[in-house]
Formats: C-alpha cells, structure tokens, sequence
C-alpha cells in the first residue's frame, strides 16, 4: 500500500468508488471520467507502478480478471466491442501511479473521445449497480 496512492486509497475503501468486481487479487470500478458508458478500471491489490514492475503471474492474473471483466460489462450494457488500454509512464498518458487496465466498452457508431471529462455522478451509481458481479 502506498499512502500517495489514489488507486491504492480506492483498494483499502479509505475512498469511495463504484465497485464492480472484487477478488483477492483486484478491485474493478468505474472510471469517474469514462470515454464511453461503462468505462471500468482494473486493479492489482497490491501497489505495482505499472506494466514493468508487474511480476509475471500478478500480470496473467490480472489479465485473466480484465477479459472476465470486460465481457461481463459488454453483455449486461449490450456494447458491441470493447478497447482495452494501458498506459505506462507520464510520457504515454498515464496519470495515476499504479498499474491498471481501462477496460472501454464500444458501441456501433458511437464515436469516443479520449479526452477525460468528469461523469455523471447518479449515471455512474446506476451503472455500477447493473455490472456489480461475482465471477
Ligand atoms: P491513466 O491516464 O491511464 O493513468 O488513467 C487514470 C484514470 O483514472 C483516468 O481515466 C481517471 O479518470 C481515473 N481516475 C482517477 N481518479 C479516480 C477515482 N478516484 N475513481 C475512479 N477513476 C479515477
């Protein structure tokens, strides 16, 4: 646990999120400035900067978890696809820093924007509730 950490705050609850997944080794919610409805985040526990300090089988483990995550969100919202992104460093966009997985539910036609803007915070609470899962 790193005390600086948004993410690591998010895994310990000592800040609130909209929760969809837990195990033992990951927490999933929603991004609070999604590119597109459902937009979620996939976390190690455990605090890792990113994808380089990731131990092997921390990583397939998460991994494993990301497809399992995003092909439950896709079928309840009823997307058509899904991005998956991973930003490692500032110089690639990440912001926060602690590894994690943006899992970006695609819809036909619909256009995304990877501009960040903040999300509705009722619209969140309602998605949250439709995607809470056990898998
Ligand atoms: P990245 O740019 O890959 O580091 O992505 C970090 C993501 O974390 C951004 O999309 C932010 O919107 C998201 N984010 C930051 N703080 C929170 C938070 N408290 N709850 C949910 N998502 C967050």
């Amino acid at each position: 646990m790193n005390r600086q950490c948004v993410f690591c705050s998010i895994v310990s609850g000592a800040i609130p999120s909209f929760r969809i997944y837990e195990d033992e080794l990951v927490v999933s919610f929603l991004d609070i400035n999604p590119f597109s409805k459902g937009h979620a985040l996939v976390v190690p526990k455990r605090h890792v900067a990113g994808m380089a300090d990731c131990d092997d089988e921390l990583l397939a483990e998460t991994l494993k978890r990301v497809r399992k995550i995003a092909v439950h969100v896709v079928s309840v919202l009823g997307a058509d696809g899904f991005n998956v992104l991973q930003n490692n460093g500032e110089a690639a966009g990440q912001t926060v820093g602690h590894l994690h997985f943006h899992i970006i539910p695609r819809y036909a036609g619909v256009p995304v924007s990877f501009e960040s803007a903040p999300g509705d915070m009722q619209e969140l609470e309602n998605i949250a509730g439709k995607l809470k899962f056990q898998i």
